[in-house]
């Protein structure tokens, strides 16, 4: 069983826990290592020292704020791009990584495979993650300004999926940002709108049903409503899925989602605690 759980998710902080019986991965730091360790506990019944390994997607700070107090906590190797490392060695030097991760070059944590891949996004050499246990597959797809059609590929048939929904371009548009700053969320190295990651999702997903789990929400520039109605509505025109095929799921800055264990070929989820 591949089980995981957001926990944390917006421009503020990222932290994905992603795990088996077995093995217990965190993808991501992006939160105080207090509010991550009391989110693990509330959600896996977890502590820092029963992780496996702590991997990294890039060195912004929503992605790796509570990082060197986890590293520090949990004892747990570190797995991340060299680009990665390299922008964060200075800051992270008594906690070398384990492991320097590769795009396209799966490897096994425990029984989970893990598959990074290289996405478009400013900063040294972000990856973004799929994950494959038990037949169940599960990809993190964030912090990136399109999705290309290497990655679409890499990303069919999974059964569920944690998707970047950044913003809405017209409250971006509208907003109070710069126009350096909007130029960058909305170019080919910033972040999928809420109309991209719908789009995205209308070339990935097949007849199987999916959960999708729209992630990365701006604070400023979009609304869970509004992520919601903008990518359920573009599917349903689309192909009339959304409902009977795929599931729309939150996630949030301020608390997580039920931890989600998938069954082997099990055709739907259900939330569960361990
Ligand atoms: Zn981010
Ligand atoms: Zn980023």
């Amino acid at each position: 069983m591949l089980s995981f759980s957001v926990l944390a998710s917006g421009s503020s902080g990222n932290a994905i826990f992603v795990a088996t019986e077995s093995t217990r991965i965190l993808l991501d730091a992006g939160i105080s290592a207090k509010q991550l360790a009391l989110r693990l506990k509330q959600t896996a019944n977890l502590g820092f020292s029963d992780l496996s390994a702590v991997l990294v997607t890039h060195e912004h700070v929503d992605h790796v704020r509570g990082l060197r107090q986890v590293l520090k906590q949990s004892h747990a190797p570190l797995h991340l791009t060299e680009g990665s490392w390299s922008a964060l060695a200075s800051t992270l030097e008594e906690y070398p990584p384990e492991r320097l991760v590769h795009s396209d070059a799966s490897y096994d944590i425990g029984d989970i495979r893990v598959t990074p891949f290289t996405v478009s996004h400013d900063a040294e050499e972000p990856v973004a993650y799929r994950f494959d246990a038990d037949g169940m597959r599960l990809a993190v797809v964030t912090d990136l300004g399109y999705v290309s059609d290497h990655i679409k590929s890499l990303l069919e048939g999974c059964d569920a999926y944690v998707f970047e929904s950044n913003h809405d371009v017209d409250m971006l548009r509208a907003g109070r940002y710069p126009w350096s700053v909007k130029r960058r969320i909305l170019g080919d190295k910033g972040h999928l709108s809420n109309t991209d990651a719908a789009v995205a999702l209308l070339d990935v997903l097949g007849d199987k049903a999916v959960d999708v789990y729209l992630a990365h929400l701006s604070e400023e520039n979009n609304q869970p409503d509004l992520a919601d109605l903008t990518v359920s509505s573009i599917l349903t025109e689309a192909k009339a899925i959304y409902g009977e095929q795929v599931t729309l799921h939150r996630t949030s800055r301020y608390e997580p989602t039920p931890l989600a264990t998938c069954l082997p070929h099990a055709s739907k989820r259900r939330d569960s605690a361990i």
